[in-house]
This record gives C-alpha cells, structure tokens and sequence, in this order.
C-alpha cells in the first residue's frame, strides 16, 4: 500500500498497514527474509489539487508531506524497509515509467485518439466512473454536476491481451476478486492513458495511466 502525499496519514492508513506489517513481523520473526518496501503514490488527483489549494509549489508540498509521513510510519512502530522505498514523483522512479512508456508506443500498443470522459470543472480533472456519484452525476469530491469532456488521450492495447489476462488457470484467487478482475480488464473497454497537461502549477509534465471500467480505477505514473 502507497499512501497518497496529500495530506496527513489518518486512521484508514494504519488500519490497512497493521496487518500487513504483523504478518511481516511473525515471518521474519521465523526466520524468513521479508521483503516489506514502503512508497508515496504522488501523482494522483489529491496531492495534484492540494498543492492548488494551498498555493505551494507541488513537488515541495509532496516531499514535505511524504517526509511527514515518513516520520508518521516510524512513530507507529512499523517495520518497513526503508532502503527499498518507491516514490513515484522522483525522476529517478519515473524515469523507469517514461522508459516503459516508449516501448509500448515503439511496440505498437500505444496510441493516441480523442475520447470522452468524466469531467469535473471545479476539480479541473478527469474522473474515474466510481469518482461520480448519485444520478445527477455530481463529483464524490467537490459535489460539482460532472460534465464530458473530449479529451486527446493515449490508449494502451491492453484488450489485446484480454483472453490471456482473464484466464485464471492455476490462481487461487477468491470467486469475487476474479469477478472484479473480469469487470475491470472489460475487454469492450480496454486502457485508457493520457498526459496530463492541462494543471498551471509547474508540476512536471507526468504521465497518468488511467484504467477505466465500471468498477475501480487503477492509476500509476
Ligand atoms: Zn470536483
């Protein structure tokens, strides 16, 4: 679990980080090498609106919230591997995305093409399905009517690999996660990845992949 640097750690965060860290805690403790790596998640929309709101520069508002937490996680007493952190605004990680990126796009299953979307004016951001609530369609945030928008977007190919990603032979995963795998993969809809230019703050330019379906939005940079 990355935590979004957009503001402090709350209880939500310890309650999904404690078993995890118990679990890790009782493995190591019997002897097993454990790999348990912490990261900060920046590219989403709240650190990206946060910095907005409070009129700091984003990248130092991001590092100074992911230095808080940091201390956050340490004063809980969590045994995460520092030395293995990700975090997913420094170069030295996205480098890695941009590199991926260009081989998708060298490979053919990258591409561009205009497309609607979920819009909120106030957010002035994209929004996942599960981002508009209620039948007027208003943003779960801001509680703004979500307009569409035609945005230039780039598509991944992921529909290509469909059948091959919804094959479940030989993975024990519980019926509701491969129902929620399926819903998610969707092979009418596929991926949807964009770049993100439109935000005046200085950020720099990243790149957001979006993976739109009914049912959650998977986001990485
Ligand atoms: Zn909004």
């Amino acid at each position: 679990m990355l935590p979004y640097p957009s503001g402090d750690l709350h209880i939500g965060h310890w309650y999904a980080m404690t078993p995890s860290d118990a679990r890790a805690r009782y493995m190591r403790m019997k002897g097993y090498n454990v790999l348990f790596p912490m990261g900060f998640d920046a590219f989403g929309l709240p650190a990206e609106n946060a910095a907005i709101k409070d009129g700091i520069h984003p990248m130092k508002r991001t590092f100074q919230n992911i230095e808080r937490m940091r201390k956050q996680m340490r004063s809980m007493g969590a045994m995460f591997d520092w030395e293995r952190e990700a975090v997913s605004a420094s170069p030295e990680y996205y480098k890695w995305t941009e590199w991926f990126f260009i081989q998708l796009y060298k490979a053919g299953l990258a591409y561009r093409k205009m497309s609607a979307v979920d819009w909120c004016p106030k957010c002035n951001t994209t929004l996942a399905r599960e981002q508009v609530w209620g039948d007027d369609r208003h943003c779960e945030r801001c509680g703004t009517p979500v307009i569409k928008k035609n945005l230039d977007q780039w598509f991944f190919k992921a529909t290509k690999y469909a059948d091959e990603l919804l094959n479940f032979d030989g993975i024990d995963w519980p019926q509701t996660v491969k129902t929620l795998q399926t819903n998610w993969i969707d092979r009418s809809e596929g991926a949807k990845f964009f770049r993100w230019e439109s935000l005046k703050t200085g950020f720099r330019k990243g790149l957001k992949a979006i993976m739109m379906s009914r049912y959650r939005l998977y986001h990485s940079s």
